[in-house]
């Protein structure tokens, strides 16, 4: 629908990390949600709990609310909790232990969820994106990676050319491991590396050399895996522009077909594992800034296309194609080809969409377990989309994926006259115009190719949430 050239335009020089200037950068230093969904998963509630999940489910089978059909093939996430040891920069819902005998009790509880959905759904629904992640996934024997995953193909319909990826910690895997989880059906992986350098890495409590990690790739790609994500984070303790500039070369030697770069935010009153990190340790904000745009300039002069935000993929991956043919889609793996549908979140803290809601799990395995020994959907807060939450998502899926917002295609979609409608925001993106960030036309919105790397503090522009002064706070930093 949208013409090619609105993706990616080669119309700013990234030759060098001064492409962004740092004026820009620090005007934009302020904060913004990632948008895997909207409304944010901060705005749940739990007066959305199980009954309000049931409605939610009954409405999809008879076709109301949503804006796919029952019929639409679905996506799959499964967290697993476990990791064997803690990383100090760790944010995510997880728990450390040594204990692998929690796998298999985990595995009876998935076992007892996947029946309530395939009872609630119906039939054996269709899948064509299932990703298994964490915690880390591979802290799951072979043996109970099987038994989750046939499972998962006696309950769902794989259908043909299914994405299913599993993100995959160095330390706990092997080329056998590799071939077993191949063996299964997965067909992509997403390493967790953040930094090659050993003093960062003992810094953060998660040392793995690149060796190691190079080794893993090259058994991945003979056994057949089409797409290897690394995953990196600048920010981190201990590293300097000359360290980070050390990974990412080897990260480009590395060659992986998608690179997401995130960046640190020290929070260790709200994320306990950070306290063990010396704030001391940490970059100052210009070093981090400087180090995220030397990294944006070196994967683009590698060849790596811009997905938005903070994501880059080979131009011959399927996000990068997808991206510049108006594909591109967004859900809680973050950029996908996938087209916007339902997403089932299995799992502790597992997040699902049905229709025009969501839900989330239980966040700990006591309250998610007794509701299901119950009989009851483990959900315990979620969110039903009004009318302008759901004229709200579009815009905002429409800019963060294909970064345009056009005025025709969303009266069609939702009977309002956008200019009317987005009065106020769009006076207030007047602002981000002048930066050069975004172009305002009579049919559209059009983020520019400097404005794909500030995506999200676009977005937030339409989000009402947000509007509420004090809220943007709450969220990491833009970049
Ligand atoms: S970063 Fe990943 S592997 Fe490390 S503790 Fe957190 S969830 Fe576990």
């Amino acid at each position: 629908m949208h013409p090619e050239h609105t993706a990616i335009a080669p119309a700013i020089d990234t030759s060098s990390a001064g492409f962004l200037p740092p004026g820009l950068l620090n005007r934009l230093e302020s904060s913004g949600p990632r948008y895997t969904s909207y409304p944010t998963a901060d705005r749940f509630v739990e007066a959305h709990g199980p009954e309000q999940h049931v409605l939610a489910l009954a409405q999809r089978a008879q076709g109301i609310g949503g804006a796919v059909g029952s019929s639409a093939p679905l996506s799959v996430y499964v967290h697993v909790p476990f990791c064997e040891s803690l990383c100090y920069y760790c944010a995510c819902n997880k728990i450390v232990t040594k204990h692998h005998e929690r796998g298999a009790e985990y595995l009876k509880l998935l076992d007892a969820e996947i029946d309530m959905w395939t009872a609630g759904l119906g039939g054996r629904p269709r899948v064509t994106q299932l990703h298994l992640g964490g915690g880390t996934p591979t802290f799951l024997s072979d043996t109970e990676l099987t038994q989750l995953t046939e499972r998962l193909k006696q309950a769902f319909e794989w259908l043909p050319g299914i994405e299913a990826s599993i993100e995959v910690d160095p330390r706990t895997v092997n080329a056998a491991r590799l071939a077993h989880l191949k063996a299964l059906g997965f067909n992509r992986l997403s390493l967790g590396i953040q930094d090659f350098d050993l003093r960062v890495q003992q810094a953060v409590h998660r040392v793995q050399s690149f060796a190691d990690v190079a080794q893993l790739m090259q058994d991945a790609r003979t056994l057949g895996y089409q797409s290897i994500n690394l995953d990196l984070i600048c920010g981190l303790p201990l590293q300097t522009i000359a360290s980070f500039d050390r990974t990412l070369q080897q990260v480009i030697e590395l060659r992986p077909e998608r690179i997401a770069l995130y960046a640190y935010a020290h929070l260790p009153q709200r994320f306990k594992a950070q306290r063990r990190i010396h704030s001391a340790d940490i970059p100052l904000p210009e070093t981090r800034l400087q180090m995220h745009a030397q990294a944006i300039s070196a994967f683009m002069q590698a060849g790596y296309e811009h997905i938005g935000m903070d994501h880059f993929a080979l131009p011959s991956d399927a996000l990068a194609q997808a991206k510049r043919q108006g594909r591109l889609h967004r859900n809680f793996q973050g950029y996908t080809v996938q087209p916007d549908g339902d997403l089932i979140g299995l799992g502790v803290s597992a997040i699902s969409r049905v229709g025009a809601s969501y839900c989330q799990n239980a966040k700990t395995i006591e309250e998610y377990a007794d509701a299901l020994a119950q009989g009851q959907w483990p959900v315990v807060r979620g969110i039903a989309l009004n009318r302008d939450d759901l004229v709200r998502r579009a815009t905002i899926m429409a800019l963060m994926c294909q970064g345009r917002l056009d005025f025709q295609g969303l009266a069609d979609a939702h009977l309002i006259d956008p200019k009317k409608y987005f009065a106020a925001e769009l006076e207030a993106l007047k602002s981000h115009q002048e930066q050069g960030l975004v172009q305002i036309s009579d049919q559209a919105v059009e983020v520019t190719p400097l404005g794909w790397f500030f995506v999200r503090s676009v977005a937030a522009v339409f989000d009402r949430f947000l509007q509420l002064e004090g809220a943007r706070e709450k969220f990491s930093k833009i970049i």
